[in-house]
C-alpha cells in the first residue's frame, strides 16, 4: 500500500471470530481469586450466584487461548464493528513529529465507548442461560448505556442504579438509556433496604457509586432470575475487549505497519487489555518486543501508588478478591475529579503484567488531559472523552519525545470513545476554574488501612 489512508476499515470478512485469552500465554498466571467466605482459591461454581455459568467458565479459564465468539454475538457486533484504525495525519502534523501516530477509535457506537463490546457478551450469555434480568450500577453513564442497548437487542429487562448527583447532572444519559428500555433509579432509594438505609440517615445525599453497587446487587439476589454484571476489572471483561486488540493488530499487518510503542487509558483496565492482547502475546512469545503504557489519572493512581494486594472488586464487598494493585475498595477520588477513570483497582491480569515488569504506567494531571483533549478535537475533528484523553496526553508526549530525538516510531493508542456528555468539565477546563488534585500519601493509607485481613495470606 503506498499512502496509508486516514481511516483504515477492516472488511466485515477480515473480522476476528474468536477472542483472544491472554493468559493462555503469561508466563506466570495472576494469583487465584479468593473466597471471600472461605479465604480459599474461588472455583467456578462459587461464581455461578454472581456470574451466569459462561461468564463464570470464561472468569477462571487459564488455558483456552482462542475462544469462539457465539454467531448471536458477532450479529450485534456487526452493527458497529469492524471501528476504524485511524492514522493521526493531523495531530503528527500539529506536533511537528516524526512519530506515526496511529488511534483506535471505539466511539461509534451510540454507547459512545468500547464498553458495548463486553455489553453484547454479558447480555448475550445471560439470555442464553435463560436469565430473566440485569441489574447494575453507573455513575458516568457509558457503562449503563451500553448494557441498556445490548439488553434491548436481547429483550432482557435491565435496571440501572444511577448515582443520584449523575442521574440530575446528566439527565440525557438517562433518557438514553430509558430509550433502550432500561429501568433507570437514582440511587440511593426506597426500592432497596440499602437505600432506604441510606436516606434515612442522609435524606439529600446525591449518592455514590458504592452505594449504587449495593442496591444493584441488593435487587440481584433477592430477585430470582436476575444477575448483577459489571463492565471492566474481571478477567471475563478482558477477554472480550480483545476484539479490539485483533482488529488493531489484523489492520496494521494489512498496512504492513507495527507498533513500536502501545498506549491506553486504564480505569479498571479493560480497554488498555484488550487493545495490548495480541501484541502482548508477541512479547511474550519472544516475537516482538513493543512498550506498553497505562495512563490513569494522577487522583486515583492504583498503578502508580497504589498496593498490590488482595483486595474486593466491588465496593460493595460481594465478588471474589482479586490480588491486583488497589487504592482499597472504599477509595474516592477527589470529588474534583472530573476525568471518569475513578475505579479503585486495575485488572489482575494487567496488574500482574505490570508486576512482572511488561508494562510501563504514567499518571497525569486533569489539566494537562483536557488540554490535551482540546487539542486533539480541534486537529483530528472528534470531541473526545476524559477517559479516552488520558492516552491522547501520553501519546502526544511521547511524539513530542520522538520530535527531540528525531525516531520516527510508530504509536497506536486506544481513542475508546466520545466526549458529548462531558461539557461540564469541557467548560470548567475552558474557563479556567478546573484544577488538579493529587492525594497525599495520609489519603492513600485511609484506603489501604481498608483491605481485607486474610489469615496467612494478608494480614
Ligand atoms: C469506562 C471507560 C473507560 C475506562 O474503563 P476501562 O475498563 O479501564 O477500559 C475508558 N474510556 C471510556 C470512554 C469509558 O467509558
Amino acid at each position: 500500500m503506498s499512502k496509508i489512508p486516514y481511516r483504515f476499515f477492516l472488511t466485515e470478512d477480515q473480522m476476528p471470530t474468536q477472542w483472544y485469552n491472554l493468559r493462555a500465554d503469561m508466563k506466570e498466571l495472576p494469583d487465584p481469586m479468593l473466597n471471600p467466605q472461605t479465604g480459599k482459591p474461588a472455583t467456578e461454581e462459587d461464581l455461578y450466584p454472581v456470574f451466569c455459568k459462561e461468564l463464570a467458565h470464561q472468569e477462571m479459564d487459564n488455558t483456552t487461548r482462542y475462544v469462539d465468539i457465539p454467531e448471536g454475538i458477532l450479529e450485534m457486533y456487526r452493527i458497529y464493528r469492524p471501528s476504524p484504525l485511524i492514522r493521526a495525519y493531523n495531530l503528527e502534523k500539529e506536533l511537528g513529529t516524526p512519530a506515526k501516530i496511529y488511534y483506535k477509535f471505539e466511539g461509534n457506537n451510540t454507547s459512545g465507548s468500547h464498553k458495548l463490546n463486553s455489553a453484547i457478551a454479558q447480555a448475550y450469555y445471560a439470555k442464553e442461560q435463560g436469565l430473566t434480568s440485569l441489574t447494575t450500577e453507573t455513575g458516568a453513564g457509558q457503562w449503563g448505556t451500553a448494557l441498556a442497548e445490548a439488553c434491548a437487542y436481547y429483550h432482557i429487562p435491565l435496571t440501572v442504579y444511577m448515582v443520584k448527583g449523575s442521574y440530575n447532572q446528566k439527565p440525557f444519559r438517562k433518557a438514553i438509556i430509558q430509550t433502550f428500555g432500561g429501568e433507570v433509579i437514582p440511587s440511593p432509594s426506597n426500592t432497596t433496604a440499602a437505600g432506604r438505609a441510606i436516606l434515612a440517615q442522609n435524606p439529600d445525599t446525591t449518592g455514590s457509586l458504592g452505594c449504587a453497587i449495593s442496591e444493584a446487587v441488593e435487587k440481584a439476589v433477592t430477585t430470582e432470575g436476575c444477575r448483577y454484571v459489571l463492565g471492566s476489572v474481571l478477567n471475563q471483561v478482558l477477554l472480550h475487549q480483545s476484539i479490539i486488540g485483533l482488529e488493531a493488530k489484523k489492520a496494521m499487518e494489512i498496512l504492513d505497519e507495527y507498533p513500536d510503542i502501545v498506549i491506553g487509558c486504564a480505569g479498571g483496565g479493560s480497554n488498555l487489555g484488550g487493545l495490548i492482547a495480541p501484541f502482548m502475546q508477541d512479547k511474550l512469545l519472544g516475537k516482538a518486543n513493543p512498550r506498553f503504557i497505562a495512563v490513569e489519572p494522577a487522583s486515583c493512581p492504583s498503578l502508580t501508588r497504589g498496593k498490590y494486594a488482595y483486595d474486593f472488586c466491588d465496593t460493595g464487598k460481594i465478588t471474589p478478591m482479586a490480588r491486583m494493585y488497589t487504592l482499597g475498595c472504599g477509595f474516592i477520588p477527589s470529588p474534583n475529579h472530573a476525568g471518569g477513570l475513578r475505579y479503585h483497582g486495575m485488572s489482575p491480569i494487567l496488574s500482574k503484567l505490570y508486576h512482572d515488569g511488561y508494562m510501563e504506567a504514567v499518571s497525569v494531571e486533569q489539566t494537562r488531559v483536557f488540554e490535551a483533549a482540546t487539542l486533539f478535537a480541534r486537529v483530528e475533528t472528534i470531541l473526545p472523552a476524559p477517559e479516552s484523553s488520558h492516552a491522547i496526553r501520553a501519546a502526544i508526549d511521547e511524539a513530542l519525545k520522538c520530535k527531540e530525538t528525531g525516531e520516527a516510531k510508530t504509536i497506536l493508542f486506544g481513542l475508546t470513545g466520545t466526549g458529548y456528555f462531558d461539557m461540564t468539565a469541557y467548560e470548567s477546563f475552558r474557563e479556567g476554574t478546573m484544577s488538579d488534585y493529587i492525594p497525599t500519601d495520609e489519603d492513600l493509607q485511609r484506603g489501604f488501612d481498608g483491605l481485607p485481613k486474610i489469615p496467612g495470606i494478608q494480614e
